[in-house]
Parts: structure tokens; C-alpha cells; sequence
């Protein structure tokens, strides 16, 4: 086996294929190690068609910088692979007023501590300017021009076809089952049904919902949940839900936050964040759809958006990887400067795929970034991870 600069693990998800294309453009020598058989896929987090992707984020002021330059790289990457990946709808946040830390006090705090451009609507005059919306009475509403969708299976292709044609090798069907550094500091890794080993200066591991078997300090973090999501044929007019006429929508109220897209091939989508809170292993998730499923999502298609709540024409089990606050986890592993973790979900993770790559293959190749990611870092001390740190101060897991 040859030596590689960087091997990245998840080369075919969402922050893998990311961190691919900008190693190898960067001129590194590159090998990506894929679980699956071909990639983008539907194991993971990233299947369903759509991504929203917004400015304005309630979750964390920190993350705006980081969305500014993921907007420009995902434009970029637009053009370099000649594919449509990111269509601008504009966003809604939308809640009761009475909601304590709603959406839309957040995005509206958001926008004005950013200076980000938004209008703040009455509940008449969104379902004046976007039919397919029913916001009640008493909603605050805020809208983002710039909010949109990304598709995210040809967002991943692009990022793997623009790592390919620098260079980066990409093996699938190798899972990584061991990991580890060498006396002299290279890593080394052991994928697939042959236990193959290769070996780096550097080691990214990305593997989303398989992250605490990689990194078994981490596990008391990291909480794997399954998530639905449900397309509903469209009863009324079809052109109110189209994307010309229906920026996605974030909302919530006292039952939790729903989060919905134009309508696309299969018809009108909505989730809602951590869906049933049902806890999985990750090749465990159970993808049979069941009548509590749609009526999770149902009630909300009625309440906000009735002109899309016909049949269920199709629905996705997928996973998120939630830590207690919801922010990542981006960070140089605390015993190994060679080696860097990822997990970029909490179910919002994917409009920060095109950044987080870029942040990767800085913090691989110089050990830091410019980009502001400390909030971020396991060393920030958030909520339930000093209890994670120690876990990293004991010695080596016997086996990765
Ligand atoms: C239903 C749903 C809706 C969402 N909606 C949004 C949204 O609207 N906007 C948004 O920004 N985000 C959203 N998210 C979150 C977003 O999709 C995730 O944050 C993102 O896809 C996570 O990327 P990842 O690279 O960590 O995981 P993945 O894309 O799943 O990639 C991980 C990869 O690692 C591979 N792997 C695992 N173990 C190994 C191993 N041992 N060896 C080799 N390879 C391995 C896997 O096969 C996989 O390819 C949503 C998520 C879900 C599930």
C-alpha cells in the first residue's frame, strides 16, 4: 500500500467527500475509506433530496461567519462541476409569540447582531405573498431572502468528482475497523473485509453516526436518533408549494420544530427535528415507515400548510447525531495532533458541508484555521463534555 498525506474516513458523506476535494486540490496525496459500496448512499445522514441552507441561525452566533463562507464555496463548487446544487427560495421562521427562545426570535437576533437583510412579516401578508403557507393568527414570521435548498446527493457528487479529478483516491466498501499511531507518528488504518492496512501523515475521520466506534471517548457525547421525513401529495394548487413560490420553512411551537421544502419529485417534505426522539444504533435504524410516523408529521402539514396534506406518497428513515447542546464537534484529537475529528451533525449540519471540508483540510494540514471554529472544539467545554475530556485523558482504547 502506498503512503498517503491525508486518509479521510466517510469519504463518500456529507463532511468526508468536502474534506476530499479540498485536500486534493490543495495538492495533497489522498485516500478516502468508505463504508459503503458507492457513495452518495442511504445509510447515513444525507438522503432525502434536500437540505435547507439559511443565514440567519438562532443556534449559535459563531456559526454566520462559517455559513457566509459556505454559501461562497458551495457557488463555487456550482461552477466548477457545472451542476445546480443550491436553489435560493428564500427562508421563513415562524412561532407563536408566546414561545419562549423561538425560531424566530432567534433568527430575528440573529439577522440584526449580523446585519443580515430580512423583512419581518404579519401572518396575512405571508399567505398574501406564499399561498402555500397558513400561518394561525397569533405567528411572528421572519423572512431571509438568501435561504434555500441544496440537493445534497449532487452536492456530494461534486465534491467527490472534483476530488477525483485532482487526484484523491476513494476506496468503497471499506470500512475502517482500526486506527491507530505508529511510534514515529504516521497513523495507520485497517478498512474493508481484508483488513487492509494504510498508512498517512494525517487521518480525518468523518464517519458521521459511526463516529463512537472510532473514537469510543466520545460515545457519551454522542446520541444517535432516528429521524423521518415525509412527502405529502400536494391537493391544491400545485404551483403554491414550487420553489418559485415557497421559500423553506423552519417553524416551531409548543409541540417542537418542523422544518419544510418546496415540493420536489416525490411532493410537499416536512420533518420534524428529532422526530419521535427514538435512540438507534446506526445499523440498526429502523426504516420501516408506521402510522405514528405520519401522524407526527401529519399534524403539522394540517396546521401550517393544508394545501399540501394529502396522501403520504413517500417517507425516509435517516439519522442525526446530536450532541447535548446540538453544536459539532470539530477538533484535533486531544492525544493525537495527527489525527481530526468530525461530527458535524445535530440535524443541521449539511449546509455546512462545503466550509467544514475546508476547515478539515486546514486543521489536517497547518493544525489550525482561520476560520472562528472554537465554539466548536472539544476544548470549548460545552454542556456534559468535561466528563468527555477525561475520557480522552485515559490511555489508548485497546481497539478502535
Ligand atoms: C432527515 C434529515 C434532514 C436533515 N435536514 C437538514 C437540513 O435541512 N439542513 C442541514 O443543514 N442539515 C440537515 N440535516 C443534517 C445533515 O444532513 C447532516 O448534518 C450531515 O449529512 C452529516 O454529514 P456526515 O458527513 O457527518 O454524515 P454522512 O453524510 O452520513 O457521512 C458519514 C460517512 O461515513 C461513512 N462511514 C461510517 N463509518 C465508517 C467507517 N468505519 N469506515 C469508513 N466509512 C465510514 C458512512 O458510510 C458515510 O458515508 C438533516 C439530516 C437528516 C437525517
Amino acid at each position: 500500500m502506498g503512503h498517503y498525506d491525508v486518509i479521510v474516513v466517510g469519504a463518500g458523506g456529507t463532511m468526508g467527500s468536502s474534506a476530499m476535494y479540498h485536500l486534493a486540490r490543495s495538492g495533497s496525496k489522498v485516500l478516502g475509506l468508505e463504508a459503503q459500496p458507492q457513495a452518495p448512499h442511504t445509510a447515513g445522514s444525507h438522503h432525502g433530496l434536500t437540505r435547507i441552507i439559511r443565514l440567519a441561525y438562532a443556534e449559535h452566533p459563531c456559526y454566520v461567519p462559517l455559513l457566509k463562507r459556505a454559501f461562497e464555496l458551495w457557488r463555487q463548487l456550482e461552477v466548477e462541476s457545472g451542476q445546480d446544487l443550491l436553489k435560493e427560495t428564500g427562508c421563513i421562521n415562524m412561532s407563536p409569540k408566546s414561545l419562549p427562545d423561538s425560531c424566530f426570535k432567534g433568527a430575528q437576533a440573529s439577522a440584526q447582531l449580523h446585519g443580515l437583510t430580512h423583512e419581518v412579516l404579519t401572518p396575512a401578508e405571508l399567505q398574501g405573498r406564499c399561498p402555500g403557507y397558513a400561518p394561525p393568527e397569533d405567528f411572528q414570521i421572519i423572512l431571509e431572502p438568501v435561504g434555500g435548498v441544496l440537493c445534497p446527493e449532487r452536492c456530494i457528487a461534486a465534491h467527490l468528482a472534483g476530488a477525483a479529478a485532482a487526484g484523491a483516491e476513494v476506496l468503497y466498501g471499506a470500512a475502517v475497523t482500526r486506527w491507530g499511531v505508529e511510534p514515529g507518528g504516521q497513523v495507520s488504518v485497517q478498512a474493508g473485509p481484508d483488513a487492509q492496512t494504510h498508512t498517512a501523515d494525517r487521518l480525518i475521520l468523518a464517519p458521521g453516526a459511526w463516529l463512537p466506534r472510532l473514537v469510543p471517548e466520545l460515545k457519551s457525547l454522542l446520541t444517535v436518533e432516528r429521524q423521518v421525513v415525509g412527502w405529502f401529495d400536494i391537493e391544491g394548487d400545485a404551483s403554491h408549494f414550487s420553489p418559485d413560490s415557497f421559500p423553506v420553512a423552519v417553524l416551531d411551537d409548543e409541540t417542537g420544530m418542523f422544518y419544510a421544502f418546496p415540493a420536489d419529485a416525490h411532493g410537499f417534505k416536512i420533518g420534524k427535528m428529532h422526530h419521535r426522539r427514538q435512540v438507534t444504533e446506526p445499523d440498526a435504524l429502523d426504516r420501516a415507515i408506521v402510522p405514528e410516523d405520519e401522524a407526527t408529521l401529519r399534524v403539522a402539514v394540517q396546521r401550517y400548510f393544508p394545501g399540501a396534506a394529502g396522501r403520504l406518497n413517500h417517507a425516509a428513515a435517516c439519522l442525526f447525531t446530536n450532541t447535548p447542546d446540538e453544536d459539532f464537534v470539530i477538533d484535533v484529537h486531544p492525544r493525537h495532533p495527527q489525527v481530526i475529528i468530525c461530527s458535524a451533525c445535530s440535524g443541521h449540519g449539511f449546509k455546512f458541508g462545503s466550509v467544514i471540508g475546508e476547515v478539515l483540510k486546514d486543521l489536517a494540514l497547518t493544525g489550525g484555521t482561520s476560520l472562528d471554529i472554537d465554539f466548536l472544539r472539544l476544548s470549548s467545554l460545552r454542556k456534559g463534555q468535561a466528563a468527555v475530556l477525561e475520557e480522552f485523558g485515559k490511555q489508548e482504547p485497546a481497539s478502535a
